[in-house]
C-alpha cells in the first residue's frame, strides 16, 4: 500500500481532532481543523453516527495517521505489542513512541514525524555514534540519538529545535540542544504519552 501523500488537513479533520502532522502552521489561526472542525467532504457537515466497529476503526485509523504509518507496518506493530508481555494497549503506545522517527520528532531535530523519517532516511542521524536510516528502528533506555556531525547545520533542524519548547520534550528523553544529541532515559511509561488515545479500542478492533 502506498503512502499517503494527499493533503494532511484532511486527516485532522476527518480524525475529528489535530494530529499536528504540519509543525508550527498547527499552532497558527491557519490550521484548518480550527477553521473548519468538521470532516472534509461535501457531507462532512452532517451529523454522523458511528457504529461499535466504526468507533474503534476511527481510533485505530487516528492513531495510524499520527504515527504517519500505513496499515501494514502498523499491524506488524500491532502483533509485537500482542506477542509481547504485559497489557497490549500500552506496549502498541511504547513501541510507536520508541520508534526512532519518533524519538527524533520528540527531541525537536523535526518539526513533524514525516519530516523526522525523512531525517532518518537520509542518514542524518545516528545511533550510539552509528548511522541509522530504519524510521522503525526501536530505541531502547541508554541509547543515545543524535544528528551526524556534517549534518549539524542543517537549517530545518535549528528551526524545528526552537519550537520544541512548546511541544515539550517528554521525561523520558533527555535532550542535549547544544549537541544536538539525546539520550533515552528510560523505556516510556503510559503516564508519558500524553496523547489523547483509547488504546483499548486498537486492541478491540485487532480482535474482533
Ligand atoms: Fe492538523 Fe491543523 Fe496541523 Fe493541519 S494545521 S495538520 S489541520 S493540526
Amino acid at each position: 500500500m502506498a503512502r499517503y501523500t494527499g493533503p494532511v488537513c484532511k486527516l485532522c479533520r476527518r480524525e475529528g481532532m489535530k494530529l499536528f502532522l504540519k509543525g508550527e502552521r498547527c499552532y497558527t489561526d491557519k490550521c484548518s481543523f480550527d477553521r473548519r472542525p468538521y470532516p472534509p467532504g461535501q457531507h462532512g457537515q452532517r451529523r454522523s453516527k458511528f457504529t461499535e466497529y466504526g468507533i474503534r476503526l476511527r481510533e485505530k485509523q487516528k492513531v495510524r495517521r499520527m504515527y504517519g504509518m500505513v496499515e501494514k507496518q502498523f499491524r506488524r506493530t500491532f502483533k509485537e505489542a500482542d506477542r509481547e508481555k504485559g497489557v497490549t494497549g500500552e506496549n502498541l503506545l511504547k513501541g510507536l513512541e520508541r520508534r526512532l522517527d519518533s524519538v527524533v520528532y520528540r527531541l525537536g531535530f523535526a518539526a513533524t514525524r514525516s519530516e523526522a523519517r525523512q531525517t532518518v532516511l537520509h542518514r542524518h542521524v545516528e545511533v550510539n555514534g552509528k548511522p541509522v536510516n530504519i524510521p522503525s528502528f526501536k530505541v531502547k533506555a541508554g541509547d543515545t540519538v543524535r544528528i551526524r556531525e556534517k549534518d549539524k547545520e542543517m537549517a530545518r533542524v535549528a528551526t524545528s529545535l526552537e519550537t520544541v519548547e512548546r511541544r515539550g520534550v517528554p521525561e523520558w528523553l533527555e535532550l542535549n540542544k547544544d549537541e544536538l544529541s539525546g539520550t533515552v532515559k528510560a523505556a516510556p511509561n503510559r503516564e508519558e504519552i500524553t496523547l489523547p488515545i483509547q488504546e483499548q479500542l486498537i486492541v478491540e478492533f485487532y480482535s474482533r
